[in-house]
């Protein structure tokens, strides 16, 4: 017997070793990589550490075997072999971006004519290939997919990218979206009953998922099964809803709810029970006002019940007004000629709406912006994403950067939302004691920024190098990669 249990027990050993250590990168993730000795030493670098607390100027950040084996006084150091030393005068280091709302799809219309007409149905094809590229150059480390449509695919890039064989962020998979069976997306399972929701949950934590999202025509029962399924697996779920209010699903156990307060239908006319009503949230964030007791009342059973609310801001700045900034030209570079024509007709709506609407619509954006403040501000947990989705303008990682900007619009300061954009996602996550600030012992995903987002937050868009595990990747390498590409594969 001993004979036995002794290679067996050199097996798990050796697994055990060989897990502690990094993949072997492909040649193709190679070309992306800047840095790659075992040790990193970031030499007068200016630290914003995730947690909220102020920026410290010149720092060493010491990077070893993957991890952040210390931070430092700012100091000179000789290079040695196998250490790369970078001198990051100018510089600053925050956590890498733990993105919540991150899609690896674009809803693309090809019949989208300047009427905002199309042939159904929507479809919904993949970003495999340009997505995870953009994610890492603009910062992202971690990911939720907050939904999938071709799950098999997002569970196989994952492998993949753990493996080192593709570009991309640590990525939590997102089930297939849990949607009702009144639903124009035919690409989502559309559920019949509660005990459909429970085998769908079941079957896809099986296969590896490791997050579920209900969306906006799901019933009560067919939530609930749904997440007492996913709770008993010790997987969270969130959801984008419409048939259900936030105070139903709050009191159904719901972990996180997406879009900030903009999906929330509690006050709508003619509200039916399980059923989507047709002002989808506009007439609730209209008629609550932050400090309003409707506000507060909801405010406190989300906080009550430890229900995060993810923001996602950067889907619906298109409607928010003008004096908007100019769109990014690294970002246009990145579409093909048909998304960036998409691109251009959504982002110039506004100009197109009536006075009333476009005023209706900028009262929302402001009653919104405040909800969140509010949720914030009564220890409610609020989590960023950008939702990259046909609804328009908004790129996978350009989109997670914009997101911390219009935080800072809220009312965040720079290193509040810089916190909400990363360790707030990881707490979420439950990985906070591995990623989400700069500490000694956490992975080394730390993101290299020309400048000082702690003064400016648009300097966040200069990313020069994002470490993953300790492998620092090129963002413009990642960005050429990409180049007329997204909007198609
Ligand atoms: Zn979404």
């Amino acid at each position: 017997m001993r004979s036995k249990i002794l290679p067996a027990l050199a097996v798990f050993v050796l697994s055990c070793f060989l897990q502690a250590q990094p993949p072997e990168l492909s040649k193709k993730v190679k070309e992306f990589v800047r840095v790659s000795t075992p040790k990193v030493i970031l030499t007068h670098v200016r630290v914003i550490d995730g947690t909220g607390a102020p920026s410290v100027e010149d720092q060493n950040v010491v990077i070893e075997a993957g991890k952040i084996a210390a931070i430092q006084k700012g100091a000179d150091v000789p290079a040695a072999d196998g250490t790369t030393v970078l001198d990051l005068r100018g510089y600053t280091v925050m956590p890498g971006i733990v993105g919540m709302h991150n899609h690896l799809f674009y809803i693309a219309r090809p019949n989208l004519n300047s009427q905002r007409k199309y042939d159904p149905p929507v479809l919904v094809p993949q970003m495999t290939f340009s997505a995870p590229r953009l994610y890492l150059a603009g910062g992202v480390t971690t990911m939720r997919t907050t939904g999938s449509v071709e799950t098999y695919t997002d569970l196989n890039l994952k492998h993949d990218i753990d493996a080192g064989k593709l570009p991309g962020p640590h990525i939590d998979v997102t089930g297939p979206y849990l949607e009702g069976s009144e639903s124009y997306f035919l690409q989502m399972p559309h559920l019949t009953s509660p005990d459909d929701a429970l085998q769908l949950v079941e079957y896809w934590a099986d296969h590896g998922v490791t997050s579920f999202k209900a969306y906006m025509n799901i019933t009560r029962a067919e939530l609930k099964a749904a997440i007492d399924a996913a709770h008993r697996r010790g997987i969270k779920v969130t959801g984008h809803l419409c048939s259900v209010t936030y105070k139903e699903a709050a009191e159904l156990g719901i972990d996180d709810l997406e879009h900030g307060f903009f999906v929330n239908t509690q006050l709508d006319p003619g509200k039916k029970p399980d059923v989507c009503s047709d002002s989808a949230g506009d007439y609730t964030l209209e008629h609550m006002e932050s400090g309003s007791p409707e506000a507060k009342d909801l405010v406190d059973t989300l906080v009550k019940h430890h229900v995060a609310i993810t923001s996602t801001l950067p889907v619906f700045e298109s409607d928010a007004g003008s004096g908007r900034p100019p769109v990014r030209q690294q970002a246009l570079d990145a579409m093909t000629p048909e998304a960036r024509e998409d691109f251009f007709l959504v982002r110039e709506r506004p100009a197109s709406l009536t006075p009333a609407k476009s005023d209706h619509a900028a009262l929302l954006w402001k009653h919104d912006l405040e909800l969140e403040r509010a949720f914030a501000s009564a220890g409610g947990l609020l989590l960023a994403g950008p939702d990259p989705t046909g609804r328009g303008d908004v790129l996978p990682g350009f989109g997670d950067q914009r997101e911390i900007e219009l935080l800072v619009e809220a009312g965040f300061s720079p290193v509040e939302a810089i916190k909400i954009a990363t360790l707030n996602g990881a707490i979420y996550l439950g990985r906070e004691k591995q990623i989400g600030s700069i500490a000694a012992g956490k992975n080394a995903d730390l993101v290299v920024i020309k400048g000082d987002p702690s003064k400016q937050i648009a300097d966040i868009e200069n990313v020069e190098v994002v470490f993953k595990d300790g492998i620092g990747y090129d963002s413009h390498k990642l960005l050429d990669s990409v180049k007329g590409r997204y909007g198609e594969y």
